[in-house]
């Protein structure tokens, strides 16, 4: 069927691609802009978000995307730009193609900038619905916070499995996502009076750089491994001072300034009533479990990955969500950087992917308890030589996708990694997934033989509930995440508006 005649809603009228085929510009201006509300930079606590066209829903007609920043990244427009370019010109070039690609807003949501994934998925959630943030009465107790946070108006409050929302993240970003896409599924938000949530809130979930399994970058950072708590931090590390920095900035800094210049967003954690000595000496959010830090780390993710499969609550993909992922590495010899201020900006984490790649666990320590490793239902590894590859802060392996797999590693011991294993394996809990070494290679199960690529033609990428990953060589951790003018981000970014408008084609086939 021609795609103009497709009967569902998806596609622009021929007179509006008609108003795209005729200017080839690299740089251009929507010739039915709207007058965009944008901000340069968001404040996090502002109610009245940065929501491009606000007053012109009728102009974007696809389910809207909303962009999640990682650790310590303020949300700001100028991190995502020039995604409006990228779009109208994704949008003339597949009309020059005979596809049509519906144009969609993107919404910056702000959550906290050092806070768990449990507080960030909460603080989307009320963010995008509306209402005041509800962290839950059971983990709020066990962490030692306030169980409500700051009040939303609702950037996007119809928000429902009808009126579903693509995600992208970046870093963090990424298993903050996947997080809420977790609370969305097992109805967390009931107690605060969203009783009809679900996985299908979530079209499409895609993780830039994310660290799904988590990265050992944050033990070189500062966070202890066993037989320390979990959660202490070193206090001559990097976290150990930049933590206590952010304690005496939180104290110094009268409020009004820190929400205009740099909103942690730590409000439920109440500091004032610990005090600043207790704070500095072994502060109760940053040395507890309950931070963007301790959730970063492989220990953290694989605990969480246990207990969520083993409340068997939901499967762990949503049978109507799109996933994918972009692993990115950092290759040796370097690429050659195009600009300088590439080159300038990639070289710390140049450096410290030599540092990351060479982690190992000194004899006796380890991401994981003694009684955990006894428990564990498959023997817990983090082997050097898997984990080794890595893009200056996050591994590669822990960037394919959530949890174990028995394909493409992550932390069992026994993982053949590189063999693909029989699919009819019925002791294999792993997600599905499907990887491909490029953009512009074929997917295939891990390890599987050049002659055992999936076809396009069998459109393996049209698979819901399936991680597709795709990896980066010659990336930075930095690359997809921030506007830095290189043609990969260009690249895939372009790859990634065109895909979600493909999603949406699929969603609607179903
Ligand atoms: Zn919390
Ligand atoms: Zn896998």
């Amino acid at each position: 069927m021609p795609p103009h005649e497709h009967s569902n809603t998806l596609y622009l009228s021929r007179r509006e691609s008609d108003e795209y085929s005729d200017n080839s510009a690299h740089h251009l201006s929507p010739p039915v802009s709207p007058s965009f509300s944008v901000t340069d930079t968001l404040s996090p606590t502002s109610t009245a978000f940065t929501d491009y066209g606000s007053d012109h829903d009728d102009y974007y007609e696809a389910p809207p995307l909303v962009l999640v920043a990682g650790f310590l990244a303020p949300s700001s427009k100028a991190s995502w730009d020039p995604l409006e370019e990228i779009q109208e010109l994704a949008i003339r070039d597949e009309a020059a193609n005979g596809r049509w690609l519906l144009r969609r807003k993107f919404i910056l949501v702000t959550p906290g900038m050092c806070s768990s994934l449990h507080d960030r998925a909460c603080e989307i959630f009320a963010q995008l619905k509306g209402g005041r943030v509800d962290y839950g009465e059971e983990h709020s107790s066990e962490e030692g916070h306030g169980r409500y946070g700051r009040v939303y108006e609702g950037l996007y409050p119809q928000w429902s499995a009808t009126h579903p929302l693509h995600f992208v993240g970046h870093s963090l970003g990424g298993p903050t996502i996947y997080k809420l896409q977790e609370l969305l599924a097992t109805g967390f938000f009931a107690t605060a009076g969203h009783t009809n949530t679900s996985a299908d809130w979530m079209r499409s979930l895609t993780g830039l750089s994310a660290p799904f399994r988590g990265t050992t970058a944050v033990y070189l950072l500062g966070t202890q491994p066993y037989p320390h708590p979990p959660g202490d931090v070193n206090p001559l590390s990097f976290g150990g001072i930049a933590y206590r920095a952010l304690h005496l900035y939180e104290h110094l800094v009268p409020a009004s300034l820190r929400r205009a210049l740099f909103d942690l967003q730590v409000d439920h954690w109440d500091f004032s009533a610990h005090g600043l000595w207790n704070c500095l000496r072994k502060s109760p959010w940053a040395e507890g479990k309950d931070n963007a830090p301790y959730d970063l780390c492989v220990g953290a993710r694989w605990r969480d990955w246990e207990k969520m499969r083993e409340s068997k609550k939901w499967s762990g993909v949503g049978a109507r969500t799109w996933y994918r992922s972009f692993a990115t590495k950092l290759v040796a010899p370097p690429p050659t950087p195009t600009t300088l201020s590439t080159a300038l900006t990639s070289l710390p984490l140049r450096l410290l992917s030599y540092w990351v790649q060479g982690y190992q666990f000194t004899p006796g320590t380890s991401a994981i308890t003694p009684a955990e490793h006894a428990a564990a239902p498959n023997s817990f590894s983090l082997d050097p030589a898997v984990w080794g590859d890595n893009d200056g802060i996050c591994c590669v392996v822990g960037q394919y996708h959530p949890g174990a797999c028995k394909r493409c590693g992550g932390w069992y011991a026994q993982a053949p990694v590189g063999v693909a294993q029989k699919e009819d394996d019925e002791e294999d809990d792993s997600l599905p997934c499907l990887h491909r070494r490029s953009l512009n290679s074929r997917y295939a199960h891990y390890g599987a033989k050049e002659k055992e690529k999936i076809k396009d033609d069998e459109a393996e990428d049209e698979k819901p509930g399936v991680w597709h990953v795709t990896e980066v060589a010659g990336a930075t951790h930095l690359d997809l995440g921030m506007w830095n003018g290189s043609d990969l981000h260009w690249t895939c970014w372009t790859d990634i508006v065109k895909w979600l408008g493909r999603v949406d084609e699929w969603a609607v086939r179903g």
